[in-house]
């Protein structure tokens, strides 16, 4: 499989450090308010990754973070922590509101049909292992305390930006734009490992510390969690691009100095979702969540048909005029495959065929387009039923699009009515047997019929116009 590489900026045929198995680690979510839509395009295409890595026949092991503490305001060690920030709007605990939020984010993880790492790690449940590690990387003399924090020293060094070819300065201005600096940090770019101090003294959790009470940056999470369950040598790293500076490079600084060798093989980045009026926000303008696109009627799997559309090292911009154009296709594409029928034996040379398309797609750094133009390239296929809902069958082992769920559940839909109309005529027949009945003066007959009727939830209602009914 080729896959974009970040670190080398070229796309690289994907080698696990062992053969057979993947290491995956992923950037989870700061639980401080529900995740945006942009988040879970994130989220989306991570877990194409990696469903197709298992696909392919890996074993694979993925790690994801739940960032409860450390994470502020601005990427770059100055402003408010966001959880006490959350927690202050809501007048709830800190704790409060990482479970609240964290449950949120897995609910709309569920709805998207985005797989569960196997590790799910909140931050304030490794503390002993973020002090261990940065103990250590003050004992190599990579880490120094001023002003009551620990801050890692990048001057160290022998390359600190690793992700990009800016200017040095021209990165450290931008990141830092309209922020002050902060005067213990002996070079620009150095980040803080824990903070005892900071403008901002509410913090709520703190924890007792060599270097005194407080808690950790939200770069050393990453690190440490990363490498406390998969090890000294990690395959691939995901996250959003925002994340690639200062977070990654923050990351890769700590843990290759603490480690005393290269980290991370791949880094997989999937760019950003924008509105037609610029970045994607959780304070300001529509809030787009998963369930308010769901209370304006869009099932969350046009959502991620919506996402697997475009290339994740493109930039996407949401509009309702794109979801709807999206709806419509994925009702049409869901009412085609109702109409399939299991009519015998899979043609194999076909299936192996198409097969190899959708393969080729994936293989391809990830081509989600091209895979979702195999399904309709499926069901043009010269071919029997059988064979296409089988190709549909295994392409969504990796899409998860509820393709066949979908259209059986259409296909209830479609016979319910039918269903309905056979039930009105036998209760109306049978009424007019009663009325008969009665006039014949048989009344036994007349109340067998209702007793039947009753037995089958219908309740008759006798007026001066005829008998009506109700259901229940
Ligand atoms: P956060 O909860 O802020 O830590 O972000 C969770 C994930 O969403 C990270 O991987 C971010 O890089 C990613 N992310 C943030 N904003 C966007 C966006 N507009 N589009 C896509 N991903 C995003
Ligand atoms: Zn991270």
């Amino acid at each position: 499989m080729q896959l974009y590489n970040s670190l080398s900026r070229t796309k690289e045929e994907f080698i696990p450090h062992e053969p057979g198995k993947v290491s995956m680690y992923t950037c989870g979510p700061t639980v401080y308010h529900y995740a945006h839509i942009g988040n879970l395009r994130t989220y989306i295409m991570e877990d194409i990754l990696d469903r197709y890595l298992r696909y392919s026949g890996y074993d694979v092991t993925r790690v994801m973070n739940i960032t409860d503490v450390g994470h502020l305001t601005s990427d770059a060690d100055t402003g408010e922590d966001k959880m006490l920030k959350g927690a202050k709007r809501e007048k709830k605990t800190v704790m409060e509101i990482a479970q609240f939020y964290t449950d949120c984010f897995f609910e709309d993880c569920k709805k998207l049909n985005i797989r569960r790492p196997e590790v799910v790690q909140p931050a304030t449940g490794c503390i002993d292992e973020f002090i261990h590690v940065i103990s250590s990387l003050i004992e190599k003399g990579f880490a120094y305390e001023a002003g009551g924090n620990i801050y890692f020293d990048t001057s160290k060094l022998k390359q600190y930006y690793v992700f990009n070819n800016f200017e040095e300065e021209d990165l450290a201005v931008g990141v830092r734009e309209g922020v002050e600096e902060d005067s213990n940090k002996r070079n620009k770019a150095d980040f803080v490992l824990w903070f005892t101090k900071s403008k901002f003294d509410d913090q709520e959790l703190k924890w007792d510390s060599p270097w005194g009470i407080g808690y950790p940056g939200w770069h050393i999470e990453c690190s440490c969690i990363s490498m406390k369950n998969l090890g000294e040598y990690l395959d691939i790293h995901c996250g959003g691009i925002d994340n690639a500076f200062p977070h990654h490079t923050n990351e890769i600084a700590q843990s290759e100095a603490y480690l005393g060798h290269a980290w991370c093989k791949y880094w997989f980045h999937v760019l950003h979702l924008n509105t037609n009026s610029g970045k994607m926000s959780k304070s300001s303008g529509e809030f787009l969540t998963v369930s308010l696109l769901e209370s304006k009627g869009y099932d969350p799997m046009v959502y991620r048909m919506f996402c697997l559309q475009s290339h994740y090292r493109k930039s996407l911009v949401f509009s309702y005029e794109n979801m709807d154009n999206m709806k419509i296709a994925y009702n049409k594409l869901i009412a085609k495959i109702a109409t399939l029928k299991e009519d015998g034996e899979i043609d194999r040379a076909v299936f192996e065929e198409q097969k190899a398309g959708f393969v080729k797609a994936l293989d391809n750094d990830l081509n989600t387009s091209l895979a979702v133009t195999a399904i309709y390239d499926a069901l043009k296929a010269k071919t029997n039923d059988a064979t296409k809902l089988a190709l549909l069958r295994e392409y969504d082992q990796v899409l998860c699009l509820n393709l066949l769920e979908a259209a059986e559940q259409q296909k209830t839909v479609e016979e319910a009515p039918a269903q309905d109309a056979e039930l009105t005529q036998k209760i109306e027949a049978m009424i007019e047997a009663r009325r008969a009945a009665k006039q014949a003066k048989d009344y036994a007959e007349a109340d067998r019929i209702r007793a039947e009727l009753s037995a089958m939830g219908v309740t008759l209602i006798d007026t001066k116009e005829g008998t009506t009914y109700r259901l229940g």
